[in-house]
């Protein structure tokens, strides 16, 4: 069948519309009409080549639609059933699934190269007969996609789909730094820096799990505002000056976690956010630098001494087919905010102006709705 998605064909370039040939869904795939799909950073990483993917790419991976075509003797999925697509595909049987870290699936390795979880030589699209990745394996910023079943949750069907696509990636991987990865406990002190799609999620992590204080971090009035929305108790535009609040807050201790949910991580974001945690404090970095920094300074004495830990956090360590649908059953019961956080919708068309808006800092998540 024919679909028009958004696709990188030149490092530093921008998105192209294009119409291309996609494959019907083989055993173990569907075809899903995507309905909504969040426009978050690492897309635009892709574009810009921080992300050194194979190209050309069609970008996306926090997608929500609907399945019109399911592949031969692939059992559990029905025509008209809704999905969530997940940006990370879990197999369940590797030794990460098995373990309890669907997040770290075997079957992550090659997302960059977009071709299916299980065969790396294996593609469902192309453009002028060339053959075009899936970025995550799933692709969200096209009309439909033909996704691996291992790639996709099934949704309640009173879940709207317009919201159900953020628990794709920035739900889950902002809500599980701070629930999973931080370990935050009730009276806890926590501080998120960035409050963009990722940090209110980190936010509303933290006050679930039920953090005393939470100090949102972000140069711009108007996503601290927001942050004060979904849980934050209090503001701060410099993390020098959130550092000193949490020691005012806890007698002089520090903060007992700090999650760096920037956009882009600098080495000296990690020193800062060291500085700010106490004792046995955690600094969780869901952020993503470059892949060529490999230099970050920190106080090896204070790292020992004061029993320190730096935790890597990649989409918050949830194990998506149980993660996603405990973060839609939350929704749907009123305990998580969703509706506030779409700042911004855009036609597919229109994806290069979301990316514009989201770099000017006017977007706290934008979503591009489909026809
Ligand atoms: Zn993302
Ligand atoms: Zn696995």
């Amino acid at each position: 069948m024919k679909t028009r998605g958004a696709i990188v064909r030149k490092l530093n370039s921008e998105y192209e519309i294009v119409e291309m040939d996609l494959d019907e869904p083989r055993t173990g795939e569907i075809t899903v009409q995507m309905v909504a799909s969040g426009l978050c950073l690492s897309d635009e990483h892709v574009a810009s080549g921080d992300f050194p993917a194979r190209l050309p790419i069609c970008g996306g991976h926090e997608g929500a639609g609907i399945v019109v075509a399911v592949g031969p003797n692939t059992s559990g999925w029905e025509v008209g059933d809704h999905a969530v697509l997940s940006c990370l595909p879990g197999c369940g049987r590797c030794r990460y699934c098995a373990t309890g870290h669907q997040n770290l699936c075997e079957m992550t390795d090659n997302i960059l190269v977009g071709s299916r979880p299980e065969e790396p030589d294996s593609f469902r699209l192309s453009y002028q007969g060339e053959k075009v990745g899936q970025f995550c394996h799933i692709g969200t910023f096209c009309e439909y996609s033909t996704v691996s079943v291992l790639s996709a949750v099934k949704l309640p069907k009173e879940m709207p789909l317009d919201k159900a696509c953020l628990i794709g990636c920035g739900v889950s991987t902002g809500w599980g730094a701070t629930v999973y990865s931080a370990e935050t406990k009730p009276g806890d002190t926590v501080i998120v820096m960035g409050c963009g799609g990722v940090g209110n999620f980190a936010i509303q992590g933290a006050a679930h799990a039920g953090a005393l204080n939470i100090i949102a971090v972000d140069p711009l009035e108007s996503k601290r505002d927001f942050a004060m929305r979904v849980g934050a108790t209090h503001g701060c535009a410099s993390i020098e000056e959130a550092s000193e609040l949490a020691k005012e807050l806890t007698d002089g201790h520090g903060a007992d976690a700090n999650a760096i949910t920037l956009g882009t991580l600098k080495p000296e974001h990690m020193l800062q956010a060291l500085e700010s945690v106490g004792k046995n404090g955690v600094v969780v970095v869901t952020a993503l630098g470059n892949a060529t920094d490999i230099d970050f300074k920190l106080s090896l004495f204070d790292l020992t001494l004061k029993q320190k830990r730096i935790q890597g956090s990649m989409y918050g360590a949830v194990s998506p087919s149980w993660d996603m649908l405990k973060l839609v059953n939350m929704y749907n019961g009123g305990r998580l905010k969703l509706d506030g956080v779409i700042s911004q919708t855009y036609k597919l068309d229109e994806i290069n102006q979301g990316y514009a808006d989201l770099r000017s800092g006017s977007n706290v998540r934008g979503v591009i709705l489909f026809d």
